[in-house]
């Protein structure tokens, strides 16, 4: 087949180039031709007939042998078929009188307009003679030899035609109609005939081609399909010369054959080829085919791949030595390798199969077979396939079934496989122990109700047993538990299944279990289940018990284990850490409330360390719930044990007793205010009475002096009855002071204030005083210009200031000066008493205005006191608004000050 712009269709032209000798010598067939030579003029066929004649019948063959060799006796027809070789067709005649011939000779075309060969077609004739009969006859001749071409023409395998070079035919043979169903009046009335019957997709390009050919005048020769009458696609092969005069194309004339069938095998062979090719490429086996000269006639890329084959060691057509020698580097024993080859190539129909172990660690099958055509072998096959992974996969397989039979060897379950056939297929050694079957007795592929039946003795109800497992022998796909009870006490669990390969039941598995120890531990279980049920039910009624008692009992209880964590509380104590009970259960005191820990821990632990209870042991500290308050509280520590006397933790009690603590405080604070009291009293009764008898026993005397002197008649003397009156003065100070203190203590003591200028009332004081203070200088500044007029009592007043000015005297030694001051100091005034007396000690001042205080250095006799008359002046200062205090350095003398609120100054003109 060729296409019209000759550029896509390369290929196919060159196959027509290849096929034409062949095709030349079917032109030459349909012509009948004696004789068909290719272009160099060797003999492609030639009649028998014409070889004898040509003295070639001596079984030498004359194809292939140059035309010239072969038809020595005939020039004429050699010099006519070179003639038609260079494209021109010839008639020629020759021979001897009584073989006379005739040949008309016909070049034969490539497409590419070069002579491809020549077909000569003889007939045999009478030698020409001259004269008009010879004329005659001779047209005669020609007459019947034109029939005779035409009968030729029309009796060719072929549509031989004529046409213009717009393709309107001007013969066609009567072939025409038998290959295509159009008689060759059609061809020739209808102008635009070949047109209308090309095949639609040649018309274009077949067109094309034919009108470029015909331009240049060469001859051609392609292949189409037309149009049959009958709707028949043909295939034909056309062969076209182009005659042309004077380098103008004239006409065509051609022959068209039907190749429809060869086409149609052709493709069919090479489709099937393509399969093939590919079919060989794609497969996992590398395959090598190997002619009988050693050469590589095919190999598909697998094969390239396997052994590593680069493209220069493995090409079709070379020697094998070169691949093998690569591939050898490959194996692992190159020697038996190439010995096992070289065995099977002198054995050239041998079918062999092996495997081939590489370094790499792959494993390779080889296959080798002889290549067949007919009955000739024409080679061998060589065929690798990687078995690597089959071969692990075999070798695991290997493995796991031997791991399997150990495992179904060595597990406590009996166990026995029984087949379609009902006969024992497998059974392990436990299963043999089980029911007792000596270990000689052949198992293997026994009826398994046989061995049922020899066994079915041990079993308490032997009837039930067999007439189960002949029940269960049946094909089912059933799966069930249950126990076998043995005469001898033991128990067996069985359980079946069907065996099953891949969805079909190929028999049943029994599986023997001695569960005699376990069905005894579990009932031993079961009893000891219910009795710690029982237990546990009367543990809980007593921890509720106690759990009542716990939350409801007045102290704070707790149980901690070995970590000082608490175990079980109650909300009294978890209440004083300021947490409920669940917020402190499973935690640390350390972590609940670190400041009772560091007290406590330690004490915890050394429960724990000596195995020794703390009782009652005293506690003050303060709790988070009620911060800033000192708690007392009694807490005692117990070892817990277990019954097995295992030290399990620290129980802790703790009881509050801060309201006994505070009762008893005061009760303690009572007790020594009591002491104190009665020591007071005693010590006043003691002072009192000492300083109430002194006064009393000069009073006597002088009272029985007067006794004596009255009842003598003698005169009294002048100052007899004023030394009296001092002691009985100095008692009657001493009661009013025991009276102002004891009305003083009953709040009875009432003032009578008046505005008083202060300064008369140290005035009346001083002026009293003086009389008795003769051995002391008396000494009196005044620091104000006026009057200081306050709201006073006159009396009380004049008695705060005697008092100090009598104890400056009684504390001062003789001819000590004693100075009084008056100041202001903003609103108040302020008086002064000094003395250089004995001073009062420094730790000894504070207690000066107390009851019943009396100084240290006080001398006891001499100027007794009851230690009254400082605490009188303070009340009656502080009655007045002011303040009292005192400023001594022990030994060097003492200066009492008070104040006293002053009123302010009347308006000026109240003045004037
Ligand atoms: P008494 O009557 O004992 O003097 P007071 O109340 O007047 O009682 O004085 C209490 C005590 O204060 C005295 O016993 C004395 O020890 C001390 N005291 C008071 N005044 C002076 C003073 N001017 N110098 C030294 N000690 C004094």
């Amino acid at each position: 087949m060729a296409t019209g712009d000759g550029h896509g269709c390369d290929a196919r032209l060159e196959a027509s180039v290849r096929s034409f000798p062949e095709l030349l010598l079917q032109v030459g067939e349909s012509l009948h031709a004696s004789l068909v030579v290719d272009d160099q003029g060797r003999i492609g066929r030639i009649h028998s007939t014409l070889a004898v004649a040509a003295g070639w019948g001596n079984g030498v063959p004359p194809e292939g042998r140059l035309l010239e060799e072969v038809l020595q006796l005939f020039p004429w027809l050699v010099d006519a078929l070179r003639t038609a070789l260079t494209g021109t067709e010839t008639v020629s005649e020759g021979g001897e009188r009584d073989r006379w011939m005739r040949a008309l000779v016909l070049p034969v075309f490539g497409n590419e307009g070069q002579c491809l060969g020549a077909c000569a077609r003889l007939s045999e004739r009478a030698p020409a003679k001259p004269g008009p009969a010879h004329q005659a006859r001779l047209e005669q001749e020609l007459t019947r030899t034109q029939r005779q071409y035409e009968d030729l023409l029309n009796t060719i395998d072929g549509i031989v035609w004529e046409a213009d070079v717009n393709f309107r035919f001007t013969f066609v043979n009567k072939q025409s109609e038998r290959l295509l169903g159009h008689p060759p009046h059609q061809w020739i009335q209808d102008p635009d005939f070949w047109k209308k019957h090309v095949h639609p997709e040649d018309r274009e390009w077949a067109q094309a081609y034919c009108m470029k050919a015909s331009r240049e005048r060469r001859p051609y020769e392609f292949e189409y399909r037309m149009l049959a009458a009958d709707g028949r696609v043909v295939w034909l092969r056309s062969i076209v010369t182009v005659l042309s005069e004077e380098e103008r194309p004239l006409k065509l004339r051609g022959i068209m054959v039907d190749v429809t069938e060869q086409r149609m095998a052709r493709e069919k062979l090479e489709q099937t080829a393509s399969v093939l090719r590919a079919t060989f490429d794609s497969i996992a086996d590398g395959v090598v085919v190997v002619d009988r000269n050693m050469r590589i006639t095919a190999f598909n890329k697998r094969f390239q791949q396997l052994w590593q084959l680069p493209d220069e060691v493995l090409e079709t057509g070379t020697k094998t030595e070169k691949p093998l020698a690569a591939a050898l580097h490959l194996v692992k024993d190159p020697e038996r390798f190439a010995a096992r080859i070289h065995e099977v190539y002198a054995l050239p129909d041998l079918e062999d199969v092996d495997t081939v172990e590489l370094a790499d660690g792959r494993t390779l099958e080889r296959t080798t077979r002889p290549q067949w055509m007919g009955n000739t072998i024409i080679g061998r096959i060589w065929s690798y396939r990687d078995v690597t992974a089959e071969h692990q996969a075999r070798e695991k397989l290997e493995q796991t079934v031997s791991l399997l039979r150990a495992t179904f060897d060595s597990i406590a379950d009996g166990v026995i496989v029984v087949g379609r056939d009902q006969r024992i297929t497998t059974f392990n050694q436990r299963f043999q122990r089980i029911w007792r079957f000596s270990e000689t007795v052949q198992l293997e592929n026994l009826d398994a109700l046989q061995a049922v039946t020899a066994a079915a003795p041990l079993v308490k109800d032997p009837e039930r047993f067999v007439s189960q497992l002949q029940k269960m022998f049946v094909l089912s796909d059933r799966e069930a538990v249950d126990t076998v009870e043995l005469r001898d006490g033991r128990i067996l669990e069985r359980t079946t299944m069907p065996q099953r390969m891949g969805d079909t039941i190929i028999g049943r598995i029994w599986s023997y279990r001695d569960v005699t120890e376990e069905r005894l531990a579990k009932s031993e279980q079961e009893r000891l289940f219910v009795a710690e049920r029982h237990a546990r039910a009367q543990l809980e009624e007593s921890l509720a018990v106690l759990d009542t008692f716990l939350n409801n009992a007045p102290i704070g209880l707790a149980f901690l284990d070995r970590n000082l964590r608490f175990i079980q509380l109650n909300d009294a104590l978890a209440t004083l850490h300021g947490n409920t009970r669940e917020q402190e259960l499973g935690r640390a005191l350390r972590e609940l409330a670190p400041h009772i820990a560091a007290n406590v821990e330690p004490l915890l632990s050394q429960v724990l360390a000596t195995g020794k209870p703390i009782i009652g042991l005293g506690m003050a500290l303060e709790v988070p719930a009620t911060p800033g308050q000192l708690r007392h509280w009694r807490v005692s520590y117990y070892p817990v044990r277990t019954t097995s006397g295992r030290l399990v933790g620290v129980g802790a009690v703790v009881v509050e007793v801060t309201a006994e603590r505070r009762a008893q405080l005061e009760r303690e604070r009572l007790l020594q205010e009591a002491r104190e009291a009665i020591q007071t009293r005693d010590d006043f009764l003691c002072v009192a009475s000492h300083e109430l008898k002194t006064p009393l026993t000069p009073l006597k005397l002088h009272l029985q002096r007067l006794q004596k002197k009255s009842a003598s008649g003698q005169p009294l003397p002048p100052d007899f009855a004023d030394k009296a009156l001092v002691q009985v003065d100095r008692l009657s100070g001493l009661i009013s002071d025991m009276l102002d203190a004891s009305q003083l203590e009953a709040g009875r003591l009432e003032l009578e204030r008046e505005p008083l200028p202060l300064q008369e009332v140290i005035h009346e004081a001083l002026e009293a005083f003086r009389p008795v203070s003769l051995q002391h200088p008396l000494e009196y500044e005044e620091q104000c210009t006026e009057a200081l007029v306050i709201q006073g009592d006159r009396e009380r007043l004049v008695q705060v200031l005697s008092h100090l000015l009598e104890n400056a005297r009684k504390y001062s030694p003789l001819k000590g000066a004693i100075r009084v001051t008056l100041t202001r100091n903003g609103a108040e005034a302020v008086v002064s008493v000094s003395d250089r007396g004995i001073g009062i000690p420094a730790d000894q001042q504070a207690h000066l205005f107390e009851r019943f205080f009396r100084a240290r250095n006080a001398p006891i006799s001499g100027f007794g006191g009851l230690g009254l008359g400082l605490y009188i002046c303070r009340h009656l200062i502080e009655r007045h608004g002011g303040r009292i205090w005192a400023e001594s350095q022990n030994g060097l003398g003492t200066t009492f000050r008070f104040t006293l609120p002053v009123e302010p100054a009347p308006p000026l003109h109240g003045r004037a």
